[in-house]
């Protein structure tokens, strides 16, 4: 019989040379077991029974072999909530934690603004904004029919109801205007040398690249926003941290105004958002 230290020992060896190996192993430790960090620590001498030491020691063959943990596991946090993911969906990033709350500065909870995510992927934006902002009318779009389901089972697993999920590729089936619009839609190049890297080789190649030069798909949003958005009206997205002063251009050069961009906690633009006046 193993131990849990013996478990995790055997572990770290097998993802000797991954850069979050001690990391990677607990983590995936805890979701077999159903434990904590905390009790991995406490307990590092209790005795794993041979069922769950197999099923881990599977796991941790396939992270050796770079599937990524959000996938093992099916689930990341995001904002304040657990959201399943799958291999249909983008792993919700922090950095994306930065867009919400811009959303959430533009409207308080007691009035009625309506939203929609472009690209929900597992919902991540537009769950975290309707747990917020639970009176907001909220739509969430996506191409992807396994998105959308995996965005659908996150909103009932949270019990979350002002969402609506609608089938579209980008603007193609929305009919509506809304007060704002956000997306973290794909903005790598699709000749850049990290979609061959780490977690991005395992994720929906449709979610992280958009063209020649990443921009493809903002470009499409930035010129069909303005046919959905109400007057008053705000478009924000996240974009590549050197993509700032690209994505400004578009937002003005479609007639955005009070065109401006967001910096993450690294200090790089991630976000930029335009206004449709009055
Ligand atoms: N931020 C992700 C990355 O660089 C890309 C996600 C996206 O294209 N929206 O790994």
């Amino acid at each position: 019989m193993s131990t849990v230290e013996h478990l995790l020992r055997e572990a770290k060896a097998a993802l000797a040379g991954h850069p979050e190996a001690d990391e990677d192993a607990r983590a995936l430790l805890c979701h077999v077991l159903q434990k904590d960090r905390g009790w991995l620590f406490a307990w590092g001498d209790q005795d794993v029974a041979a069922d769950p030491a197999e099923r881990y020691r599977a796991l941790i063959a396939q992270r050796a072999a770079g599937q990524p943990v959000a996938y093992l596991t099916r689930s990341r946090g995001f904002w304040s909530l657990q959201l399943q993911v799958d291999e249909h969906t983008l792993i919700p990033r922090p950095e994306t934690e930065l867009l919400v709350e811009q959303v959430l500065a533009l409207g308080r909870a007691d009035e009625a603004v309506s939203l929609l995510d472009l690209g929900t992927g597992s919902g991540a934006i537009a769950l975290a904004i309707a747990s917020e902002r639970p009176q907001w009318s909220i739509t969430a779009s996506d191409a992807s029919e396994g998105a959308l389901a995996a965005a659908q089972r996150n909103a009932e697993a949270h019990g979350i109801s002002n969402v609506r999920f609608v089938h579209s590729d980008w603007f193609e089936h929305i009919k509506d205007r809304f007060d704002i619009i956000v997306s973290n839609p794909p903005y790598i190049a699709e000749a850049d040398p990290h979609l061959q890297q780490g977690d991005l080789r395992f994720e929906p190649r449709s979610a992280l690249a958009s063209g020649a030069d990443g921009l493809d798909d903002i470009r499409r949003i930035v010129a069909q926003a303005p046919e959905h958005l109400h007057k008053p009206g705000q478009l924000l997205f996240e974009h590549g941290f050197e993509q700032g002063a690209a994505c400004r251009d578009l937002l003005e050069q479609a007639g955005y105004e009070a065109v401006s961009s967001v910096r993450d906690l690294a200090g790089h633009e991630r976000i930029s958002l335009g206004k449709i006046p009055t």
